[in-house]
């Protein structure tokens, strides 16, 4: 029989830094799927969350433990059922849909394990959608989306299209999209999901960057490995956050990962 989880009664993170923003907060989030009656399901049950500006977050947890829509809550793709979410200062319950589409087009940038680019899009163009979408633009889009692809290593890529890229190139894209919107948060589901280990951790290498920048990154996996490298490790299980805290025998360095 399984042990059910304990909760985590853990408001203000461990970690936490005076002087530095709160840039994502759950206020005893709670997400239920209504399959009327037996089908229902509890995907989070009373999170309390607090991250950071600049914050490198892995969420770790088995398959169906509620890493998805605790991503999609917080960026406003799914809504809670009960509880407060606000973003990047902005409350999320509650607000329009009008609002929201707002809201994501200008705080968060979703990479997906299956990258999402847009098939009939070059490598530039799917970066510059990044750019133009956001409506921020301080200067010229396809400039900003080509020295984005350089930094991903992608500057001798920008023409190509997704099917002419390997997997590690094209999440690169999507990751150079990402970055590009300039967005304060970044949520990756699986981002690694669908790579050789090489690739992957070229891809997580690329994510702890910017969030040294000074983006908010938050990392969705079910490889505890990957945890290692996270300055925040968030286990779920059925729903429930169980541990938050610095990652086991401390952080280790990307280049001692190894699965
Ligand atoms: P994970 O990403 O950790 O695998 P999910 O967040 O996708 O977990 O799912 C958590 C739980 O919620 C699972 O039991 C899943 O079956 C259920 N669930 C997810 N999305 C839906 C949905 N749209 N309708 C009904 N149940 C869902
Ligand atoms: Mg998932």
């Amino acid at each position: 029989m399984m042990r059910p989880a304990e909760k985590l009664e853990n408001p203000r993170h461990v970690g936490h830094r005076e002087g530095v923003p709160t840039v994502v907060l759950l206020e005893g989030v709670a997400k239920r799927y209504d399959g009327g009656g037996a089908l229902a399901v509890t995907a989070l049950e009373d999170v309390n969350l607090e991250v950071d500006q600049g914050e490198f977050v892995v969420v770790l947890g088995p398959s169906g433990s509620g890493k998805t829509t605790l991503l999609n809550v917080i960026g406003a793709l799914d809504a809670a059922t009960s509880g407060e979410v606000t973003v990047a200062g902005q409350r999320v319950t509650g607000t329009s849909r009008r609002e929201l589409f707002r809201f994501r087009r200008e705080n968060v940038s979703f990479i997906f394990q299956s990258f999402n680019l847009f098939p009939g899009l070059t490598a530039l163009e799917n970066v510059r959608f990044g750019v133009d979408v956001t409506g921020r633009r301080n200067g010229d889009a396809a400039a900003i989306a080509r020295a984005v692809l350089e930094d991903v290593g992608l500057g001798d890529r920008v023409d190509h299209f997704p099917h002419e890229l390997s997997g590690g190139e094209q999440q690169r894209v999507a990751i150079a999209r990402a970055l590009a919107t300039g967005n304060p948060v970044i949520l990756a589901d699986e981002p690694t999901g669908e790579l050789d280990f090489r690739t992957g951790v070229q891809i997580l290498g690329l994510l702890q960057r910017q969030a040294e920048a000074g983006t908010t990154v938050l990392v969705v996996t079910h490889n505890r490995e990957i945890s290692r490298i996270a300055d925040r490790v968030i286990e779920l299980s059925s729903g429930l956050v169980v541990s938050d805290g610095p990652p086991r025998g401390g952080k280790a360095d990307i280049s001692e990962l190894h699965w």
